[in-house]
């Protein structure tokens, strides 16, 4: 069961790769993890990949696509995998391909969480989070008894900056751009599935693992 999972920002990715590890007893594999993973053990690539994140630079895309290669081609990778965060391009594709061609393994299914852009800004927009024990609220789906204060705790709750309707916006006019040509290229390769993510969250997960039962 080799999976890629995708899904914009906000769409509740973390928490459905958690529930499909739990489901299908397979690592969840996500791009900062495996690069923190690499940096951490001290590889060739994760020095590589260091010195540009130290210098504020992007990692280039053979680092990236080297660190993937490794990471899949370990022990724990064989019965599957749920890989998140990569590809980001179509030419990150056609690598990924490659790598799995010479595994001996295919891409199983790629899911992508779908939920529209007006859904996830008031998701966000909504969202606040207590100063003292990080407990979130949402102002309509998710409300503290009383307003601005964290019911677990009494703390003070507040919006992150980056929680702004506007910042939401953009960044999933990047998401989208990046994403299309992807979307695409699964289709044609027909092994694309997407999940309707405004449902709940049990009823998401049963619809991932519907599609990749099927
Ligand atoms: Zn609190």
């Amino acid at each position: 069961m080799h999976i890629l999972l995708m899904g914009p920002p906000g769409a509740g990715k973390g928490t459905q790769a958690a529930n499909l590890v739990t489901e299908f007893g397979i690592p969840h594999i996500s791009t900062g993890d495996m690069f923190r993973a690499a940096v951490k053990e001290g590889t060739e690539l994760g020095k590589q990949a260091k010195a540009c994140m130290d210098a504020g630079k992007l990692v280039p895309d053979e680092v990236t696509i080297g660190i993937v290669r490794e990471r899949l081609a370990k022990d724990d990778c064989k019965k599957g995998f749920i890989l998140d965060g990569f590809p980001r391009t179509v030419e990150q594709a056609d690598a990924l391909d490659g790598i799995m061609k010479d595994l001996g393994l295919s891409i199983t299914r790629v899911l992508n969480i779908n939920v529209p852009a007006e859904d996830l800004i008031e998701r966000a927009v909504g969202r606040r989070i207590c100063k003292k024990c990080g407990a979130t609220y949402h102002v309509k789906f998710h409300p503290s008894k009383a307003e601005g204060v964290c019911d677990a705790c009494g703390g003070e709750l507040y919006q992150r900056a980056d929680d702004s309707a506007e910042t939401m916006k953009n960044r999933l006019a990047v998401y989208e751009d990046s994403t299309r040509p992807l979307i695409e290229y699964y289709k044609k390769a027909g092994v694309y599935t997407e999940v309707d993510g405004r449902q709940a969250i049990d009823a998401v997960t049963k619809g991932l693992v519907e599609a990749l039962k099927s």
